[in-house]
């Protein structure tokens, strides 16, 4: 055994596989040439974040383009941040957002495919194999230093203005040898295990990101820490050996990542692994005073995906509204292929915003109230009720305990309209949308226009309860309020008041508008006639009558 060799038997005793087995054990993957193998690796360390959930669905359809693999792996390496529960958070979030995964966690306990396992904390032994033969090679040794004294180099690159960190002559363990090895080992001395870098700061290195195209950076020249004292590896050596033995094919990932890719890339290179193509994503921005800033955890509510789903705002319309900022061809798409799943779609990463898409609540409510329009009132019962179920009990009480009924309510101006009513955006404004349909949610509200006064509106409501026949059809339904208009000095065409408004006290459809304060308290509604099929005719009766009660009191 030569020197470097008694090192690695010393530092790690207890491998004694090679990376051929592991190499072996994973082989290339048998798909398509263009097919792109990708992942999230989220850590378990709170809830779903919309950053996660944007990454996960353009990880997601790129391996759905590509007729590849989208697979999850856990990166549980800071156990001091992790939460109970994590896993399930994150993955069940992304199920619930229709985010099919192919490989890795499936569940917050369960993985499946060939190259698990698919948590770091059960990879230890791979990555100790891997670098046991770094040290073997002399391309990686052990640091002894404390943190006191790695602070201590710092405040002295700063004060001497230098660049920071265990590089050059300040990597004071770089040569070590076994004999000062062994003997600090023997005082029980603590250590991590650093790279021996071949980098030179002189040196600039290239690459081709798949997002913001070409960038040069230094090369990395630092020794930084592969394995830590506990034998955890850092998120630069898991991710190396992780995305090398799972055979992925695109590293998909947040900007923030991008000043580290030096470092990946030389470890790919020592290791002799073919790097992965990397795709650096912007993060999703806000508009706040005018200003973009980062959606941050902490203020904004809409940065834990948990408030999409209790707003009520269905999965699969988030991420239309998400394909929109993630892709700048995505609307044009839509226009030409409204029917079409967002699934559909050819998504290609460098039509990505590369300085960071805005988040637009508005935006998201338009596209939301365009995709509810298109769907007949079984799927909105659907779904729904749905919601409501896990969300307001009360109210899926009120919507479940007469289903077709409530079914009946959500066809109007829905299922037999050729221009369907774009009105909810998301499930909980239903509950205040559909009140005036529930005896138990209906507040009667009689303010009546300005030019309309309470004795008119009376008289008015008393005509019509004469003639209101519930099976008339629109048509009829206004015929019968233009025959009262004359009578009570309104006039019974709109054109008519319009050219000579000096002659009535208003037209026709003043009256509609009291009828439908009468029937649902509102000025706005859907179509009033088909409102009032829905009702029933005693409903419409009872809550005619009360108004005229009002209104002569
Ligand atoms: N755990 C890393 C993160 O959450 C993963 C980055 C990556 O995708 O490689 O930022």
């Amino acid at each position: 055994m030569n020197e470097l060799e008694k090192l690695a038997e010393l530092l790690l005793p207890e491998i004694n596989k090679t990376p051929q087995y592991y190499e072996e054990l994973y082989p290339a993957r048998n798909l398509s040439e263009n097919a792109r193998v990708v992942r999230i690796a989220p850590s378990p360390t709170g809830y779903l974040h919309l950053g996660t959930l944007f990454a996960a669905l353009i990880n997601r359809i790129t391996a759905t383009v590509s007729g590849g693999v989208f697979f999850t792996r856990i990166e549980d390496t800071d156990k001091k941040r992790e939460v109970e529960g994590g896993i399930e958070n994150i993955i069940g979030g992304l199920k619930q957002f229709g985010i099919q995964i192919d490989e890795g966690y499936i569940s917050g306990t369960e993985e499946k495919g060939n190259y698990g396992p698919y948590k770091q904390s059960l990879r230890a032994e791979i990555y100790k194999t891997y670098v046991k033969e770094l040290i073997k090679q002399g391309l990686a040794y052990p640091c002894f230093c404390t943190p006191e004294e790695l602070d201590a180099v710092r405040s002295q690159q700063e004060q001497n203005k230098e660049r920071t960190g265990y590089h050059g002559k300040y990597a004071k363990h770089r040569n070590i040898t076994f004999a000062e090895a062994e003997a600090l080992i023997k005082d029980g001395k603590e250590f991590v295990i650093r790279l021996r870098s071949p980098g030179c700061e002189e040196n600039r290195i290239t690459f081709e990101d798949g997002i913001k195209g070409k960038i040069e950076m230094p090369e990395n020249d630092e020794d930084f820490v592969l394995l830590k004292s506990d034998g955890i590896p850092t998120y630069h050596f898991a991710h190396a050996i992780d995305d090398h033995l799972m055979r992925t094919t695109h590293v998909i990932r947040g900007d923030e990542w991008i000043s580290s890719v030096p470092k990946h890339l030389q470890l790919f290179k020592i290791l002799g692994f073919k790097p992965p193509k990397f795709a650096h994503v912007a993060p999703i921005m806000k508009l706040e005073n005018g200003a973009k800033r980062k959606i941050s955890k902490r203020k904004d509510p809409e940065a834990a995906v948990h408030f999409f789903a209790e707003q009520g705002f269905e999965g699969e319309i988030v991420l239309e509204y998400l394909m929109t900022i993630a892709a700048s061809d995505f609307e044009d798409w839509r226009r030409a292929n409204p029917d079409a799943s967002y699934k559909d779609f050819k998504f290609n990463l460098k039509k990505m915003s590369v300085s960071g898409a805005l988040f637009d609540e508005n935006k998201l409510l338009d596209v939301s109230k365009n995709r509810i329009s298109r769907l007949k009132s079984g799927e909105v019962y659907e779904k729904l009720t749905a919601w409501a179920k896990q969300f307001d009990a009360q109210f899926y009480n009120i919507l479940t305990a007469n289903p077709e009924y409530t079914v009946k309510m959500l066809g109007i101006d829905r299922d037999n309209s050729a221009k369907p009513r774009k009105d909810l955006a998301k499930w909980a404004e239903a509950k205040d949308y559909f009140a005036y349909f529930y005896n138990e949610l209906f507040t009667p509200c009689y303010t009546l226009p300005e030019n309309i006064n309470k004795a008119d509106a009376a008289n008015f409501l008393q005509e019509y309860i004469k003639v209101y026949d519930p099976q008339d059809d629109r048509m009829a339904w206004f015929e019968k309020i233009k025959s009262i208009a004359p009578g009570l000095n309104f006039a019974a065409d709109t054109k008519e008041y319009k050219a000579n408004p000096q002659d009535y006290k208003g037209h026709a459809g003043d009256l509609s508008t009291v009828l439908r304060i009468a029937v649902t308290g509102r000025r706005n509604t859907p179509d009033l006639c088909s409102i009032m099929q829905v009702l029933g005719k005693e409903e419409c009766e009872n809550r005619i009558n009360a108004a005229i009660s009002e209104y002569r009191r």
